[in-house]
């Protein structure tokens, strides 16, 4: 995980006690908790964007040190500094699009006490529990475990009782099933908001994967997101504070070009979400259907392949209330091959062939 700025100017009961938003990382304050958790949308699935050559000149920097952590032999990348960021993932060779870089299982996790809508868990509940879970991990396990990155309040500075809960408020995800799970390999993937990579957790196969959303060249920093892309770069920044890091990534820089788009890209999600869940009447899907292709339109082009799935099926629905099956079965065969990037086994694929199936019995 990262460190950019520690955002001291920020009053610590200001930098977010709680996470309103239940899918995308942490965060914190000496007492609470919001667990990294995925955008689970209709089917669920994730990715991203490409070709940013600001982005690529500057990951090309962080490319001068020598690894200091091994990657398992078969892989294409490994963890080294990164600029500003404490620790990232580099690509070591060329990776293409849709392939597999990490899939990792839950180093451990915990069952955590009762969210609190637009706060998040109680951390003083959940120190002992981690505790426990960390000392029944073997030595390479916990050597795995602490070197993941931890984020500290200024009020937290000198205290070493609860390291153990500061790594793993910094780094954990919520899972589906509402327990909360540690992935120390995973950990290591730095923010962007125009992530190269798209990051799934397979509750079928029990893995969190994570996979190219686009070509990623040889030295170029690997990145997932930790906050919702569809949202202001002001939004985007109040959820990452939790973090405590500033994005300045390419998008942030360009923010005053690309807000517009994003917010614009959010409503229509879920207005498109929000209608399939109701009946509509043909006049209605027929002023949806011209949304729902601006959105994937939109999508395509900023390779936002932690949303896109969601868009093509929601294009593939209405085309198929439309009765336009053959638009249907083009859009949901694309959701298909993008949830299939990250497991052929998932729920999110099993529910697309089924959609397929109904087109086409
Ligand atoms: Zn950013």
């Amino acid at each position: 995980m990262r460190i950019r700025f520690l955002s001291l100017a920020i009053a610590p009961s200001t930098i977010c006690a709680y996470s309103s938003f239940t899918s995308a990382p942490t965060f914190l304050d000496s007492s609470l908790l919001c667990a990294r958790t995925l955008f689970q949308p209709l089917y669920c699935g994730r990715s991203n964007r490409d070709g940013l050559t600001t982005n690529l000149q500057l990951e090309e920097e962080h490319c001068l040190t020598a690894p200091i952590v091994r990657a398992p032999s078969n892989t294409t990348w490994e963890v080294r500094p990164s600029i500003g960021k404490g620790l990232g993932v580099f690509a070591t060779a060329l990776i293409k699009t849709g392939t597999r870089i990490m899939v990792e299982e839950p180093l451990f996790s915990i069952n955590p006490p009762e969210f609190v809508p637009g706060k998040g868990y109680e951390i003083q509940a959940m120190i002992d529990d981690v505790d426990v879970a960390v000392a029944g991990l073997t030595a390479e396990q916990r050597s795995d475990f602490h070197s993941c990155h931890e984020y500290r309040l200024p009020s937290e500075q000198e205290s070493d009782e609860h390291r153990n809960m500061f790594i793993f408020r910094s780094n954990a995800y919520t899972l589906t099933d509402g327990t909360v799970a540690m992935f120390p390999q995973i950990a290591k993937i730095n923010h962007s908001c125009r992530p190269n990579a798209a990051n799934v957790w397979s509750e079928a196969s029990g893995l969190r994967i994570i996979w190219a959303a686009r070509d990623i060249q040889p030295g170029e920093e690997v990145t997932v997101t930790y906050a919702p892309l569809l949202k202001s770069h002001a939004g985007r920044q109040s959820r990452l504070s939790q973090y405590g890091f500033q994005c300045t990534c390419a998008a942030c820089v360009d923010h005053e070009r690309t807000d517009s788009e994003r917010v614009k890209m959010g409503k229509y999600l879920s207005e498109l979400e929000d209608r399939l869940t109701r009946n509509t009447s043909e006049f209605a899907n027929k002023k949806l259907l011209p949304k729902a292709l601006a959105l994937v339109e939109m999508l395509e082009l900023e390779h936002m392949m932690d949303y896109l799935p969601n868009a093509y099926h929601v294009a593939a629905e209405i085309s198929l209330r439309l009765k336009d099956s053959l638009a249907a079965s083009k859009w949901s065969t694309k959701a298909l091959t993008l949830h299939g990037y990250a497991d052929e086994r998932s729920h999110a694929v099993l529910q697309e062939r089924l959609f397929l199936d109904r087109i086409s019995p």
